[in-house]
């Protein structure tokens, strides 16, 4: 993808700090961190999201995560990580090229994500889920 800003830091057109990588992967320190240590990995091959990657990379990409989690919780010792994934733009996807947030967190960091703000009934949950799992192969 010629015009994918993280394609080119795969190619090395733009630079990055690299923390790790292998030949399918890529881990690189976030320009503008949410916390200290923020890091993306990513599949080096062009993947928009993960309906678009396959099983190998999915694998990889995973893989190499948790090799950078160890790494950061040795090197700078936070208390947690959020591992994020913005899928599509009403998610905050700004680049179209699949990547896995690490931030690392700790204690009045600031960071806040919220969840568990909408409430479905026992019988919506129930007919929700026998859709959802009439649709995964
Ligand atoms: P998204 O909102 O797409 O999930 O996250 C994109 C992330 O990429 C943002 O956290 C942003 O700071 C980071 N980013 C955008 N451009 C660059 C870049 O050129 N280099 C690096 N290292 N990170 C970038
Ligand atoms: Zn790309």
């Amino acid at each position: 993808m010629e015009d994918c800003i993280f394609c080119k830091i795969v190619n090395a057109d733009i630079p990055s700090f690299t923390v790790y990588q292998d030949n399918d992967t890529l881990a690189f320190l976030d320009i503008n961190p949410d916390t200290r240590g923020h890091t993306l990995v990513i599949p080096k091959k062009h993947a928009e999201n993960i309906t678009d990657m396959d099983d190998r990379d999915i694998a990889f990409v995973f893989r190499t995560v948790r090799k950078v989690v160890r790494g950061l919780q040795a090197a700078i010792e936070p208390e947690g990580f959020n591992l994020v994934v913005n899928h599509g733009e009403v998610a905050g996807q700004i680049i179209p090229h699949f990547h896995c947030h690490i931030i690392p967190r700790n204690t009045g960091d600031g960071i806040e994500y919220k969840s568990g703000g909408s409430t479905l009934s026992t019988q919506e949950l129930e007919e929700l889920a026998v859709k959802v799992a009439e649709h995964i192969h």
